[in-house]
């Protein structure tokens, strides 16, 4: 009898584990919404890292081939950057992130990771590769230990600790009564946005991926969590190649290259002081922000509130 019921039980543990894998993906694909097109070309290879730098080349991009959302967008970030990309809410840069996790495919152009076209290499080993901090996280209906592990499902529970930690979420975990087993979402835990982005914030420093990729990653914080966290992300940053849509122009300023997207171009381009002193739309923007330190979006010059 154990002969047959220990195969069986293997098996249903098997299939717990692929389904639980499937059930995962389809709702990062809600999530992400993934156009179908999207898939490893024939001859796919995995991707080789060997610093990390990024480049766009001359890309072109829409959603929907009648509006254009990128064009000719050209940067490099040498390994171990810092690249930053500011401008207005629609300017397009979410959409550069995307493009680089290769979400969706470019009109024309190429993105390069350490010389490959992502688009020859295969998405699991792109993926990899990059660790994301999104607008907007949206977190798997499990416990907030399996969302932060996601990140790097092999991890102790040390080292997601230890990312919770320096994520400035662990103390907030360590509260509840079932700590890191607490389930969030529908039959959980609620979390606030500010909760959610330093859980995907976590989850991100756990993954420890050559490169790495915050958009507005503190936009949902608390100033004083910000500057706590911001010393975590500045350490990780230090490492790696890093590029960082900035909502505040403070997170900014020390960036090797800062890139001021308006209407999916770049209009102007270079170091903070560089482009104060060419006093153009970066230097409105700052400006802008030193007089009202509230006004935390990097809004378009000349839009200021009336
Ligand atoms: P930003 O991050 O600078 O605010 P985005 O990259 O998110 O800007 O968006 C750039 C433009 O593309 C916007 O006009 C936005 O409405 C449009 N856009 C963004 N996502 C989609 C989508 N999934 N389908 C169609 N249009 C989109
Ligand atoms: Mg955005």
């Amino acid at each position: 009898l154990m002969q047959l019921f220990m195969p069986l039980n293997f098996l249903g543990f098997a299939y717990r584990e692929i389904k639980q894998g499937l059930v995962d993906m389809e709702r990062m694909f809600d999530l992400i919404d993934t156009p179908p097109e999207v898939r490893d070309a024939a001859q796919a290879v995995p991707l080789q890292v060997t610093d990390g730098a990024v480049a766009f080349r001359d890309v072109d991009f829409a959603y929907d081939p009648r509006r254009p959302v990128l064009c000719g967008v050209s940067f490099e970030v040498p390994a171990g950057r810092k690249m930053a990309i500011v401008g207005p809410s629609g300017a397009g840069k979410s959409t550069i992130t995307r493009l680089l996790y290769r979400f969706y495919d470019i009109g024309s152009g190429r993105v390069e990771i350490d010389g490959q076209d992502i688009a020859t290499v295969t998405q699991d080993s792109l993926r990899r590769a990059i660790g994301i901090v999104p607008q907007d996280t949206v977190l798997f209906n499990d416990s907030i230990g399996y969302n932060i592990r996601y990140g790097r499902p092999e991890a102790s529970d040390a080292e997601v600790e230890a990312a919770a930690r320096a994520a400035q979420i662990h103390d907030f975990v360590a509260g509840l009564p079932d700590g890191y087993d607490t389930l969030v979402g529908e039959r959980g835990l609620k979390l606030s946005g500010g909760e959610k982005q330093r859980v995907a914030i976590a989850r991100a420093l756990l993954k420890d991926p050559p490169v790495m990729v915050f958009d507005e990653a503190t936009s949902a914080l608390d100033s004083e969590t910000e500057k706590q966290i911001q010393s975590s992300l500045d350490r990780v940053a230090a490492r790696r190649t890093t590029l960082v849509i900035a909502h505040r122009l403070s997170t900014v300023v020390d960036a090797d290259e800062i890139l001021v997207l308006i209407d999916g171009r770049i209009a102007e381009r270079g170091r903070h002081a560089d482009l104060l002193s060419q006093g153009g739309a970066y230097a409105a923007l700052w400006a802008r922000q030193q007089r009202d330190p509230a006004a935390e979006e990097t809004a378009a010059p000349g839009q200021e509130a009336s």
